[in-house]
């Protein structure tokens, strides 16, 4: 793949500038693609112009003035055979009062608006007109650049790239042609110089069947890697568990609940999966309280039944604690050892643990990312267990799998529910179990859309649940920019509960405490010490606290949806009816107002995680930060879902009859996406 640094023709500057758009190659370059386009090829006459059109026009400066009411402006008058339009400019420079000078021949282009004199037009581009200047023959792209690197040095540069001979076709006719799709080469062409009479609205919306076939190949590389990805972890080996005889049962008949329909499907699929020569990968969704916890320590006990241990991490130490107690209550009984690695164990304990983990004697071993430190030696890890996984990175999950030998089967929980596109792509290299229906008996969770100038009268429900025996949290707003702001806005908010309640006990718990202090803070709400919890979104993840049926969220309006409604799961885990309450700040935009409105009417999580794809895109769904997954450059998953269906389809039918074709696919498109993390 050529490196844009060996093109003889780009200067040091312009590579520069190509690399901070994140453009390395050749490939990379000629997958940049307009975002939208200007029309050059045709000239209107003056008097066929229509208001809002953006348009270009030729013909003679007839008047030009420099104007100081109401403001400064520059103000030309551009004449041609049909009539007369305005030109103005209200920052300009001496260079430019010479160029509309009357007399001047001119070519300009810009967006008709109603002004003072009829039409005019503001800030037009202007070109002088010679004996040679000819109309452009193809549309003129405009594409998304970085200070520094204009549209004509860009323009020039994908050009050159067009001419370079790397528009080779990777796809067999066959496949393309079915859906009627252009070459490669065509569509690169077109898309990058449109013919004149081609629709701008349809090439605007990426709807064209150029535009459509850049996309197909798009997902039907990320099709093709994932399936890649999947074949190879068949071909791995892994240790073979048969199903639990006596430890699953046990626990089940210890337990004061029966497991739903749903649990039970998945612990069937998840029961088999072990009993498989490959390693299992298999994500468990379910919402925020169906119940992955138990279905996880089913699945613990099958592989401890066969003599291997399980390592459980979670994304916090608050909710390695609460699983460390809940597992303790389940397996006791049964005389498992469990080990727990946290940061607030003293040396000697952490040491004891260390070696329990080391020489097998711990059976199931729980913690946080410390768990696939280096210190962290199993002796026979058999099961990695990660809860919330979409707060780990790729890496950390690659991790914990390198910890075993054979690799160890991996089940991987979410409770934000992965819309069907996005688990069609990017997570189509994991079999997914979902757990679609919460326990029997459950209060659903009345919500409310209040305004911040109602605080008192919340201030006073706070009280009034607090005085009755319930409890409540206190979410503060988040700060995403800055944990400095953040640990400051929740000591004042702590500090306001303080004032406000002096007759209830109040707690703190954010992301900077100690692990010593966090757990002591828990402990105190769990056991009802405390009645009010002012908390950061740390506890987003998790937290059980059944008796705590009150939960005001400050800033709703800066929250994702998927975190509101994680969020508002923290209650409604008991019996009595539970309330949320999302304070915003007046006044709200149009987007903030229709998302509360989508937390507002549904408690479906995965209605919600759908909009939130709409509203914001896959990135922050998946938590991108830390996924290291490549995101789609050209393909919508909202607007592109037919596309996504045939790239499925087509991805069997190329791995088993074109297997050359693959590879130049993925060489393709794997290059230009940046660097491809091996999941
Ligand atoms: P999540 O899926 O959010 O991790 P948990 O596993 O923490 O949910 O379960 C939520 C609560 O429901 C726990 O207190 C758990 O013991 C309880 N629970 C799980 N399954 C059932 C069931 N089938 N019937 C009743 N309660 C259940
Ligand atoms: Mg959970």
């Amino acid at each position: 793949m050529t490196n844009i640094a060996e093109i003889k023709a780009f200067s040091k500057p312009l590579i520069a500038n190509l690399q901070k758009l994140g453009i390395n190659n050749i490939q990379g370059l000629l997958l940049h693609l307009p975002l939208r386009y200007i029309d050059e090829t045709r000239i209107t006459a003056i008097r066929d112009l229509r208001l809002g059109d953006s348009t270009q026009c030729e013909g003679e400066i007839v008047h030009a003035e420099v104007t100081y009411k109401p403001r400064k402006a520059l103000i030309a008058r551009l004449e041609d055979a049909s009539g007369q339009l305005t030109l103005r400019f209200l920052n300009f420079y001496p260079s430019q009062i010479a160029a509309l000078k009357v007399g001047t021949k001119l070519r300009i282009y810009g967006e008709v608006r109603n002004g003072f004199f009829g039409y005019e037009m503001v800030h037009p581009t202007c070109k002088a007109v010679g004996a040679q200047t000819v109309v452009s023959e193809t549309l003129t792209p405009v594409y998304p650049t970085v200070a520094g690197l204009t549209q004509p040095n860009l323009r020039k540069a994908i050009r050159t790239a067009l001419n370079q001979n790397a528009l080779s076709e990777t796809l067999p006719a066959s496949i393309y042609q079915r859906f009627k799709f252009p070459t490669f080469a065509a569509s690169l062409q077109a898309l990058h110089n449109p013919l004149p009479d081609a629709d701008l609205q349809t090439l605007e919306d990426r709807a064209t069947l150029e535009w459509q076939r850049l996309a197909f190949d798009e997902l039907l590389a990320q099709q093709l890697s994932m399936r890649k990805h999947h074949a190879r972890r068949r071909s791995i080996d892994a240790s073979q568990f048969v199903p639990s005889k006596q430890l699953v049962s046990a626990l089940l008949k210890s337990l004061p609940f029966a497991l739903t329909t749903a649990q039970q499907k998945v612990a069937l699929e998840i029961e088999h999966d072990l009993t498989q020569a490959h390693p299992m990968q298999r994500l468990l969704q379910g919402d925020v309280g169906s119940g992955k916890t138990i279905v996880a320590c089913m699945a613990a006990l099958q592989t401890i039944e066969n003599g291997w241990q399980v390592a459980l991490m979670a994304p916090t130490e608050i909710l390695t604690e609460q699983h460390y107690r809940k597992m303790l209550g389940w397996l006791a009984p049964l005389n498992i050892q469990i080990a727990w690695l946290t940061g607030s164990q003293s040396k000697k304990d952490r040491t004891a643990s260390l070696e329990t983990i080391a020489n097998g004697k711990a059976q199931l071993v729980i913690g946080t990312h410390a768990l696939f430190q280096e210190t962290v030696r199993f002796k026979k890890l058999g099961l990695a267990i990660i809860d919330e996984q979409h707060r780990f990175g790729v890496q950390q999950r690659l991790a914990l799998r390198q910890k075993g030998q054979p690799e160890p089967h991996q089940l991987m929980m979410t409770a934000t529910p992965i819309p069907r596109t996005l688990s069609m792509s990017y997570y189509a290299d994991l079999d997914v179990s979902v757990i679609d229906e919460l326990p029997p008996g459950r209060t659903p969770i009345v919500t409310k859309l209040i305004s911040d100038e109602r605080r008192e009268e919340i201030l006073q429900r706070v009280r009034e649940a607090c005085l009755h025996g319930n409890q409540a949290y206190w979410v503060c707003p988040l700060i995403e920019e800055s944990e400095v702001l953040q640990l400051q806005t929740a000591n004042e908010t702590y500090n306001l509960m303080l004032n406000e309640f002096p007759e209830l006990k109040v707690g703190l718990v954010h992301g900077r405490m100690k692990p010593v202090e966090k757990q002591a803070v828990m402990a105190a709400f769990n056991t009802g010490e405390t009645q009010l919890l002012v908390a950061t979104t740390v506890i987003e993840v998790g937290v059980d606290v059944p008796n705590a049926s009150l939960m005001v969220i400050e800033h709703a309006e800066r929250m994702g949806l998927s975190q509101l409604h994680q969020l508002r799961g923290r209650v409604g885990r008991g019996a009595v009816k539970s309330t949320c309450i999302l304070l915003y700040q007046k006044k709200l935009s149009e987007t903030a107002r229709a998302r509360l409105k989508i937390i507002y009417e549904s408690d479906d999580g995965f209605a919600i995680a759908q909009a939130d794809l709409h509203l914001r895109g896959p990135g922050e769904l998946m938590g991108v930060r830390q996924s290291g997954v490549p995101m789609l450059k050209i393909a919508d998953l909202d607007r592109d879902v037919h596309l996504l269906e045939m790239a499925k389809s087509m991805a069997d039918e190329l791995l088993s009859k074109y297997p050359f074709e693959v590879e130049r696919h993925l060489d393709r498109w794997m290059s230009s996406a940046g660097e491809l993390v091996k999941v």
